[in-house]
C-alpha cells in the first residue's frame, strides 16, 4: 500500500461506504489535561489561546484584533487543498484514494469565555447580522476574513 500520510478515504467493503482518514491530524498541538472551571470565573481572554484576538496561532501567524467574527484556514485541517490525486486498489477489499478540500475555523466571538449559546444571547443586532453574513459567505464560498 502506498504511503498515505495525507488525507484520504478508504473503502469499507462491509458497508459499501467510503471512510475519511486524516493521519496527519495526530501532529496537532494539545494543551494537555484540562480541569473544570467555574463558569463564573472563566477569563474573557487567555494569552496562550490559539484563537483569542491578537494571539499567536499554532502555525505562528498572529490573529488580528477582531471584534466580531474571525475566519481562517485551520492550521491543522483534516482536509488539505491541492492534494495530488492518488488511488490504490489491491483487490475489491482494499481500496483507497486521496481527497482534498479546505477546513476553516470560525471564531464566533472574540470572547474566550462565551459558549455559542451564551454569545448569541448577548448579540447586538449588528453582531448577529455580521455572524449570519459570515456563515453565509462561508457556505457559498466567498472569501471571509
Ligand atoms: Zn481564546
Amino acid at each position: 500500500m502506498p504511503d498515505f500520510d495525507q488525507p484520504h478515504r478508504r473503502f469499507n467493503p462491509l458497508t459499501g461506504e467510503w471512510v475519511l482518514v486524516f493521519p496527519h491530524r495526530i501532529k496537532r498541538p494539545w494543551h494537555g489535561k484540562t480541569e473544570e472551571t467555574d463558569p463564573q470565573k472563566r477569563p474573557s481572554y487567555l494569552p496562550d489561546c490559539y484563537l483569542c484576538p491578537g494571539n499567536k496561532r499554532a502555525n505562528g501567524e498572529i490573529n488580528p484584533d477582531y471584534r466580531f467574527t474571525y475566519v481562517f484556514n485551520n492550521d491543522f485541517a483534516a482536509l488539505l487543498p491541492g492534494q495530488e490525486s492518488r488511488q490504490f486498489q489491491e483487490h475489491d477489499f482494499l481500496k483507497a484514494e486521496s481527497v482534498d478540500g479546505t477546513c476553516r475555523v470560525l471564531c464566533f466571538s472574540p470572547r474566550h469565555d462565551l459558549t455559542l449559546a451564551e454569545a448569541q444571547r448577548d448579540f447586538t443586532a449588528e453582531q448577529a447580522a455580521r455572524r449570519l453574513q459570515t456563515l453565509s459567505d462561508m457556505h457559498f464560498g466567498a472569501e471571509v476574513f
